[in-house]
């Protein structure tokens, strides 16, 4: 029987014979291998634990393994697993009625996808069928997803290699630490954004411009929440020219940020609203557009020219309804908005004044970053082999991190206890600290 019994390094072998990875070259990968998980903690094959710094790619936000979106699960398998999206079904009605119950008012209608990317697919060409315009403008400081159009209107490096999709601009969003406007105050850095962004729409031609598409708060390009009045002022700019508003609440929504979406910090509505990961922690992949009044009474008349054959797969949608449903009767988002202003952010502060490192914190709920620096003066990035070490010592340590460029981003599960975060902050605290010396 021994022989027999899954061991990291047989799983590992197994993937690395015959598995293609995500955003890699395949030769050099040394995946760790993962079997099972509750709340924060994932056991290897071995039968190492680990805290989950990372929620995976920043989706599990109701921990792992939640019994009650389990259950969900299993019951809706047990009556009807799949079902086409041309039909009626409990699990996906009910779904998108929770989903609109933490939507801004003036919403009504949710268009169920996969994932993240093909919500933003299908967000884009509603606005061009909307508006009767092509273009789309994004923010380089951005990440919207690997597919056509989603990795086109996607700011970062893994846009280049892709760019096969037509009609997209991008203009720099706000971000005062590394200003591209010579900032010195975040009032200047948000009004000087917003005239940048108003330059480029008149450049573009406003009558050629369908959307304009923004994360509420850019996660992977690090967090960046964004200086008030921004998000607001990009709305001004919307309604002065035409344009779709779209903001996309992938990463940000359901709990992330310490609100249902992030958007509600920043006292701003879009006319659509991407979201995936959090909305059910990723336990069946799903994703969606909540689509405004307007928007969703001009396909009253019009054919909406999109689909998709699992367009709310019932298994997805069970795993939905089950946790909005634990998420506010547990209150999670309390939880993770606490989590944030008692544990996270002055902890942040206080690696931040031990660590020469340490460039800037920053961040909300369980949404943060730490910024790491060669120098502190220059603001230079740390380099890739010395994000490496870090990277390794806090895996040594049993500490499973979400590392993007120079950065530590700090996004435990939403049910994270203070207890697991200050466990997780101590962890980095001794790993940067050896670091140093
Ligand atoms: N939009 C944002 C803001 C994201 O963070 C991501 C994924 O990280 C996506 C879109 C793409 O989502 P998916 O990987 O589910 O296609």
């Amino acid at each position: 029987h021994n022989n027999d019994r899954p061991t990291n390094q047989s799983v590992k072998a197994l993937d690395r014979a015959h598995v293609f990875h995500s955003w890699s070259a395949q030769g050099a990968l040394d995946p760790l291998a993962f079997k099972s998980g509750k709340g924060c903690r994932l056991w290897d094959y071995d039968g190492r634990e680990y805290l989950d710094f990372s929620s995976q790619l920043v989706n599990t936000n109701i921990g792992h393994q939640h019994p009650k979106v389990v259950a969900a699960i299993k019951a809706q398998a047990e009556e009807l697993t799949t079902i086409a999206p041309a039909h009626a079904n409990l699990a996906r009605g009910r779904a998108a009625e929770k989903i609109l119950a933490r939507a801004p008012a003036g919403f009504d209608k949710v268009f169920f996808t996969n994932a993240g990317a093909d919500a933003i697919e299908h967000a884009i060409r509603m606005a061009r069928a909307v508006t009767g315009r092509d273009k789309v403008l994004s923010a380089y400081r951005s990440y919207h997803g690997g597919t056509g159009a989603a990795v086109v209107a996607t700011g970062d490096f893994r846009r280049i290699p892709n760019e096969f999709a037509r009609g997209h601009v991008h203009f720099f969003n706000p971000w005062r630490y590394r200003s591209e406007f010579h900032a010195t105050s975040d009032e200047e850095e948000c009004q000087r954004a917003l005239h940048h962004l108003r330059r480029v729409i008149e450049s573009e031609g406003p009558g050629n411009i369908a959307a304009l598409l923004l994360e509420s708060i850019p996660g992977t390009a690090g967090v960046l929440v964004p200086p008030r009045g921004y998000l607001k002022g990009v709305r001004a700019l919307a309604d002065e020219f035409g344009i779709v508003l779209i903001l996309d609440e992938v990463m940000s929504g359901f709990g992330r940020s310490g609100a249902w979406l992030a958007l509600e910090h920043f006292d701003v509505t879009p006319d659509l609203i991407t979201f995936a990961k959090g909305v059910n922690s990723g336990y069946v992949p799903a994703g969606g557009v909540i689509i405004s009044e307007r928007i969703a009474h001009h396909f009253d008349d019009e054919m909406f020219y999109g689909g998709l054959t699992y367009s709310g797969h019932p298994l997805a949608m069970a795993a939905i309804c089950a946790t909005l449903d634990t998420m506010a009767e547990e209150n999670i988002v309390d939880n993770a908005a606490h989590i944030g202003d008692t544990v996270l952010t002055p902890g942040l502060a206080r690696l931040q004044a031990r660590h020469e490192v340490i460039g800037e914190v920053r961040g909300l709920g369980v949404f943060h970053a730490i910024e790491l620096v060669a120098d502190r003066q220059s603001r230079a990035p740390l380099d890739a082999a010395a994000m490496g070490r870090i990277k390794a010592a806090l895996l040594e340590r049993g500490l499973l991190p979400f590392v993007v460029a120079n950065r530590i981003h700090v996004v435990p599960p939403c049910v994270v206890t203070a207890e697991e975060a200050e466990r997780g902050l101590a962890i980095i605290d001794e790993v940067l600290g050896a670091f140093a010396g």
